[in-house]
């Protein structure tokens, strides 16, 4: 049976918020900014106005405001944007109970099951927005198709507040002639190697050879070859459906560089700290550790390695994330902008048993040290609050944490 997938996506979910709250803006070029204070200076949303302008969501605040003077800038109130969030999904969920989130103001449904009740996809998408707007005062754009990724493309394609069907009729009609990084998951780093390779549209995605690409993007370039020609079948969840955590981690961008190993040590601590905690209060171990660290020309690199046998503590994390960095970066030269490091590959905490090297012994003892003291800070934290202890070298420090 063909299935009726929607994809729905609120339009400038942050701009639109801030207008409903406060309709006397709606008269100006406004957007939504990060802290500039915190170095997260950056445009996270804008309106219509705006966007006649050409201000972008990414960029610099002040790059913003040479095209746009005039520009009025708004801080972000993310407490009220999830209770329009959990608003506009429960509307979705009158309509099938097959709602799968994609990240806070976009979803996908899956109406095969109810076409009889409520009409065709298309009816049902011209609903959707007919009644989003009347209970939130938000508009969305809704994709209606046979696979969730043409859905998804169908949201993109006319915006704000409009239907788009893709079908197998029409889909290369409507998909083909547009650039190649306008195709879901291609982003920036992969249109660039698909360009160097002549491949400059979707449609020249659907008409290169599997193998190529395959060659060119390794396994995601045989999906891609399948998601552009309409194979893709994944379902959709329903809005319960949690994935089981596949990995957990902490990042953050500093309030200024890390310019010395004393500064990563510091901010490692801090993150592996996180990290740590919340791997144990999931009861999960992770087996992999993955660091991203992003330079002060925004260029980000991720390095990751597989750990001997998998950890909970921040003490292994650290350790791990340390090297990584210093076998990727030369510190004290190169000034680090922003890190993260990231638990993957995670088990189960009760299915974990830890291998001991008898060529390590030495190690293991301070790892048990370690793994008390942990245990017993997570304890403490949990009894008294988070904040009752710190480490000294996070106390009046510079980086903003
Ligand atoms: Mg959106």
């Amino acid at each position: 049976m063909e299935r009726t997938i929607l994809h729905c996506d609120c339009n400038s979910f942050f701009a639109s918020v801030e207008g409903v709250l406060n309709p006397e803006l709606k008269k100006y070029a406004y957007a939504v900014c990060g802290d500039p204070e915190y170095r997260h200076g950056i445009i996270l949303a804008k309106n219509e106005l705006a966007k006649k302008y050409g201000v972008k969501t990414g960029e610099a605040i002040w790059q913003a405001k040479s095209k746009c003077p005039k520009l009025v800038t708004v801080k972000p109130h993310y407490k009220i944007y999830k209770e329009y969030s959990e608003k506009v999904f429960n509307i979705y969920c009158r309509y099938t109970d097959l709602v799968e989130p994609f990240g806070i103001d976009e979803c996908w449904l899956d109406v095969s099951g109810t076409t009889h009740l409520f009409g065709s996809g298309e009816e049902i998408a011209d609903e959707l927005r007919s009644v989003v707007k009347a209970e939130t005062g938000l508009t969305i754009s809704v994709g209606v198709s046979y696979n969730k990724i043409f859905a998804k493309m169908g949201s993109d394609y006319r915006k704000p507040d409009a239907t788009t069907v893709i079908n197998e009729d029409n889909f290369k009609d409507l998909l083909y002639p547009l650039p190649a990084g306008d195709m879901f998951m291609v982003g920036r780093r992969t249109a660039e190697k698909l360009r160097n390779a002549g491949i400059f549209t979707i449609g020249d995605i659907a008409c290169a050879d599997e193998r190529t690409l395959k060659r060119i993007l390794g396994e995601n370039g045989r999906v891609l070859w399948q998601n552009v020609n309409g194979f893709d079948y994944s379902r959709v969840h329903s809005f319960d459906y949690r994935e089981a955590y596949k990995s957990i981690g902490n990042g953050a961008t500093f309030k200024r560089d890390l310019v010395s190993q004393r500064d990563v040590r510091t901010c490692v601590f801090f993150l592996c700290d996180k990290v740590a905690a919340r791997l144990r209060k999931h009861n999960v171990e992770c087996s992999a550790v993955q660091v991203g660290i992003k330079d002060t020309n925004m260029h980000s690199i991720n390095r990751s390695v597989q750990l001997q046998s998998p950890t909970d503590l921040s003490f292994d994390l650290r350790r791990t994330a340390l090297s990584l960095i210093q076998d990727n970066v030369d510190v004290g030269k190169d000034p680090i902008r922003a890190l993260t490091v990231t638990g993957t590959k995670l088990l189960n905490g009760d299915d974990v048993c830890e291998q001991i090297s008898f060529f390590d012994l030495d190690y293991h003892t301070k790892r048990e040290k370690e793994q008390r003291l942990e245990q017993a800070k997570d304890g403490i934290r949990h009894k008294y609050g988070l904040g009752t202890l710190t480490r000294c070298s996070f106390i009046h420090n510079e980086f903003g944490f």
